[in-house]
């Protein structure tokens, strides 16, 4: 039997009881290791997180914090390329998509590190300036946001073990809050990993860093009204935390990024042969094959003016057409496998709901694999579906395949192009294609409500855009309706969830005292 990774609970490391759930790699179909989370006792886990973690946290200040994350993104540089190797086995995807994730955290930590060092040596943060209450100035109020003396839980998808926890990690450790992670069961050997390599450093006050591997069963009944949740993956999922006692009755505040359909659309000045037009092919097959199409921000939707259509879907197959596909352990492999068996088959699921109402463009079927067997491996070549009545086709627009799939759609009218996009209802980003400032400019205005991030790309970024699908710490990371409601990241804007807003109501004299003790709270 593979080896049982311990959790790091309670301030040790201990071992669940059982035989564990194993953790498969999903080209070759080897066991990697076990986990489990049976025989913990959360309670202890919880309130030694709370009380000492919190307490070491809240008594540095946030540039001391920041040093703390910069020593962190440090650890995980040093350990680079054993994650690497992890995270080729467990998650099955090639060398450059791991990096996605692993370089992703790393430099997420550094920014946040940065960013943390020009709070100085504050302890609070300031909320724009005293209000006057009485005529006079005799009586005046003034906002403070301070860290909530709780902990933060982050319950995390299979599809980002690295990114997905930093990037959460940071914000609340540079916010004074101490973190405990349940990575996603499936790949959650490398979040275990780099925890442990965190601690093995000793950079972090005891109880600041936990982790928890396996079943989530009970930790969410062991939260507390100052405690954040921060969860990450399916729909079905969110709606049971939604409904939770701990949310429910109890006010623990949550975030939630979950399913999205993202879109990307070509505005109607992009014919086939234009800068744009070529712009959005690439964007729209980096977009499928990246990560086997297992981002959350991947391009699900694309919209092309009725004209482009057909150049379009022969485009964008032409290029899927020269994506191999197999164990990423061969270097000329560009697209690895799904997280699991079970993923596939839920992709082929909804590649089987999506072809009802569309006609298949370029069929990921023929795609033979390299190195990898087919009655094992969990791979599957990128498939681009077409619909050319998308009014039409309601379950584009609401089913998410979390894998190489894509539609194409023609649209007549941009007001109808934009509708459609929003038939998403609600979507972590989308990017425009285009050539005229003021076109693309509108457009995104037009889709920022129901969107967290508009990508634009025009030729004068070609060669520098961060790409439609990579989610820069800088920018806001999460969606409306169905994407979750969310938001995370956004620079010093993503403090905010760890921190309790407080108006205090005072005499000037008092008041005085408080802005010695902050900084401005600036989103940036
Ligand atoms: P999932 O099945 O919902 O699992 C997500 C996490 O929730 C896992 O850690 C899982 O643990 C845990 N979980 C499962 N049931 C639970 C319960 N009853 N109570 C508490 N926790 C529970 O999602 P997934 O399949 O891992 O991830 C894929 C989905 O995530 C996709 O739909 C994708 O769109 C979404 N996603 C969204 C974002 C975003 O930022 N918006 C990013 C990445 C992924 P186990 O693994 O142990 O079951």
């Amino acid at each position: 039997m593979t080896p049982l990774l311990p959790n790091h609970w309670a301030g040790r490391w201990q071992y669940g009881t059982g035989p564990g759930t194993p953790l498969i790699d999903p080209v070759l179909g080897h066991e990697l290791a076990r986990v489990s989370s049976e025989g913990l006792d959360l309670e202890q886990g919880f309130a030694h997180a709370r009380e000492a973690g919190g307490r070491a946290l809240r008594a540095l200040s946030y540039r001391e914090r920041a040093d703390l994350l910069g020593g962190v993104s440090e650890v995980l540089q040093a350990h680079r390329e054993a994650y690497f190797e992890i995270a080729i086995a467990n998650s099955g995807t090639t060398r450059k998509d791991c990096g996605v994730d692993i370089d992703g955290a790393i430099y997420t930590l550094g920014q946040y590190a940065r960013w943390g060092r020009s709070l100085g040596q504050a302890r609070v943060l300031l909320d724009g300036e005293a209000a006057r209450l009485a005529r006079d100035g005799a009586f005046a109020c003034r906002h403070v946001l301070v860290p909530t003396r709780g902990v933060a839980l982050f319950i995390n998808a299979f599809n980002f073990p690295a990114w997905g926890l930093w990037e959460k990690a940071a914000p609340a450790l540079l916010s004074g809050v101490p973190v405990i992670v349940k990575p996603a069961t499936a790949t959650a050997w490398l979040t275990q990993r780099m925890v442990a390599d965190v601690v093995a450093a000793g950079l972090l006050p005891p109880g600041a860093l936990s982790v928890v591997c396996g079943s989530s069963r009970g930790l969410l009944d062991a939260l507390q009204p100052f405690d954040v949740l921060s969860f990450t993956g399916s729909a079905q999922t969110a709606a049971l935390i939604r409904s939770h006692p701990a949310v429910a009755q109890r006010s623990v505040r949550v975030n939630i990024e979950a399913d999205s359909l993202n879109s990307a659309l070509l505005l109607p000045d992009a014919a086939p042969g234009t800068e744009a037009f070529e712009l959005l092919v690439a964007e729209v097959v980096r977009e499928m094959t990246v990560k086997s199409g297992q981002k959350c921000t991947a391009i699900r939707r694309v919209f092309v003016p009725q004209a482009c259509f057909d150049a379009a879907a022969e485009a964008i197959g032409a290029r899927l057409a020269r994506i191999t596909v197999g164990n990423p352990r061969n270097e000329t492999v560009r697209m690895g496998a799904l997280v699991s068996r079970e993923q596939l088959a839920s992709v082929r699921e909804g590649l089987a709901v999506l072809r009802g109402q569309t006609d298949v463009l370029h069929d990921g079927g023929s795609h033979a694999l390299v190195e990898a067997d087919p009655a094992v491996a969990a791979c599957i070549g990128p498939t681009l579906l077409g619909a050319r009545d998308p009014g039409a086709a309601a379950r584009v627009h609401d089913t998410e395949v979390f894998g190489p799939v894509a539609t194409l759609m023609p649209y007549r009218s941009l007001d109808e192009a934009l509708a459609l996009v929003r038939r998403g209802e609600g979507s972590l980003v989308a990017s425009l294609y285009g050539a005229e400032p003021r076109a693309l400019a509108d457009a995104a205005l037009a889709l920022a409500d129901s969107h967290g991030r508009v990508h634009v790309v025009s030729p004068e970024v070609a060669a520098m855009h961060t790409g439609h699908g990579n989610v820069m710490p800088h920018s806001l990371h999460g969606g409306p309706g169905r994407a979750g409601g969310g938001e995370e990241l956004g620079g010093l804007r993503a403090l905010a969830f760890y921190h309790r807003r407080s108006a205090v109501q005072a005499a000037p004299a008092v008041l005085a005292h408080l802005a010695p003790q902050g900084t401005a709270w600036t989103a940036d």
